[in-house]
């Protein structure tokens, strides 16, 4: 199969590009290499003669017209956007532009090229959402694939908004979609102002670990390579127009999961008379904190049989040690836009 992904050069996309070559199929990767973009997260596949790169942006409705045109592709796997909850509440509009306007392009190139190629019934398109799009959970309960949208932050809001146009797009214009929405990710290649690499290389740094609010909230971890399996799982065998959940059946609180990220820290690194955990700080709450997000998985356990190969704490294991290996690819990225400065706690 010849698989566009977008945002191949981030944390998830880059992990599904990967994977995608590893399995033998051919992957186009555009990317508009925004500041977490980095493309040593494919440098194993970069000589690949399965895989090649555009530098694009999916604002640009030429330029994916283009790459369309150029590729022919037979599925797209959609991963470009804004990520970031913190700045998405410090500066909305790139969200917009890209999340949603710039997924209103990619379906428009991509209805145009299936089109085109006689309307094949097996082109995809498979949009990768969040969780966050349904809003927050009190104590109990979990999100099933028709919890009601409910989104609360621009980030969730501009991704709740692409799905719609997704789905929009399969029942006017038959485009065959599949979406999916999950979990918080975490492991190797995550980019250094989401929670978990800030805590561990503010530990690292002997730097406060911050913690918003009192550390309650919970969130469900989902391994990224995990992830990345589900995704093509989705991609290949998902039932057009359908949507499932991919979720890690992991809840943890923010405050329990840095406790365990110290504890394994301490583990590696002794940190002289105490432990990491002495550097825990709790920090004013963010604006409109979701207080739990948790996921059913039952849909596509039961349609497509992928349960989460490890435990948060096999994962974070896995993740604290990529991060002291690998100091010569999160060094330099402290350096962009300010990130080695700001108290990310985005999760
Ligand atoms: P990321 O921020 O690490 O990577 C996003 C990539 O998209 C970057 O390489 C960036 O350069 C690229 N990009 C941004 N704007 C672009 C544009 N206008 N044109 C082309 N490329 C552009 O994000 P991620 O964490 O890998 O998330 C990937 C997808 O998964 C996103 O759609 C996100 O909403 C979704 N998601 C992520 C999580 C998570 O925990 N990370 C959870 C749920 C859903």
């Amino acid at each position: 199969m010849k698989i566009l992904v977008t945002g191949g050069a981030g944390f998830i996309g880059s992990a599904v590009v990967r994977l995608a070559v590893a399995r033998g199929h051919h992957v186009v990767n555009l990317d508009a290499l925004t500041y977490a973009a980095c493309l040593e997260n494919v440098a194993s596949v970069a000589a690949s003669p399965r895989y090649a790169f555009e530098h694009a942006d999916i604002r640009d409705r030429a330029a994916l017209a283009h790459i369309f045109a150029t590729h022919a592709p037979d599925a797209v796997m959609h991963l470009a956007a804004e990520s970031h909850v913190d700045r998405s509440i410090d500066g909305p509009g790139a969200f917009i532009d890209t999340n949603v306007t710039g997924t209103f392009n990619l379906l428009e190139a991509a209805r145009t090229h299936w089109q085109a190629q006689g309307r094949p019934e097996g082109f995809r398109f498979h949009h990768i959402s969040t969780d966050e799009v349904y809003g927050s959970l009190g104590p109990v309960g979990q999100f099933t694939e028709d919890t009601p949208y409910d989104p609360r932050s621009p980030y969730s809001a501009s991704k709740a908004a692409s799905d719609h146009l997704v789905r929009a797009w399969h029942h006017t214009y038959g485009l065959p979609v599949v979406l999916s929405n999950c979990s918080n990710n975490y492991g190797p290649y995550h980019f250094p102002e989401k929670l978990i690499p800030v805590v561990i290389l503010n530990a690292l740094a002997e730097k406060p670990l911050p913690i918003y609010g009192d550390g309650a909230n919970v969130r469900d971890w989902l391994y990224v390579e995990d992830h990345a399996e589900a995704l093509l799982l989705v991609l290949q065998q998902g039932t057009p127009g359908g949507s499932y959940n991919i979720g890690g059946e992991n809840e943890r609180s923010n405050l329990e999961l840095v406790r365990t990220l110290c504890t394994l820290l301490d583990a590696r690194r002794p940190r002289g008379q105490g432990s990491y955990a002495d550097l825990i700080t709790f920090v004013p709450d963010r604006p409109g904190h979701d207080a739990r997000y948790a996921i059913d998985p039952a849909r596509i356990r039961q349609e497509l049989g992928w349960r989460p190969s490890v435990t948060v704490e096999q994962g974070l294991a896995r993740t604290v040690d990529w991060y002291l290996a690998n100091e010569a690819w999160w060094r330099p990225l402290l350096a962009r836009q300010g990130v080695g400065e700001r108290l990310g706690v985005g999760a």
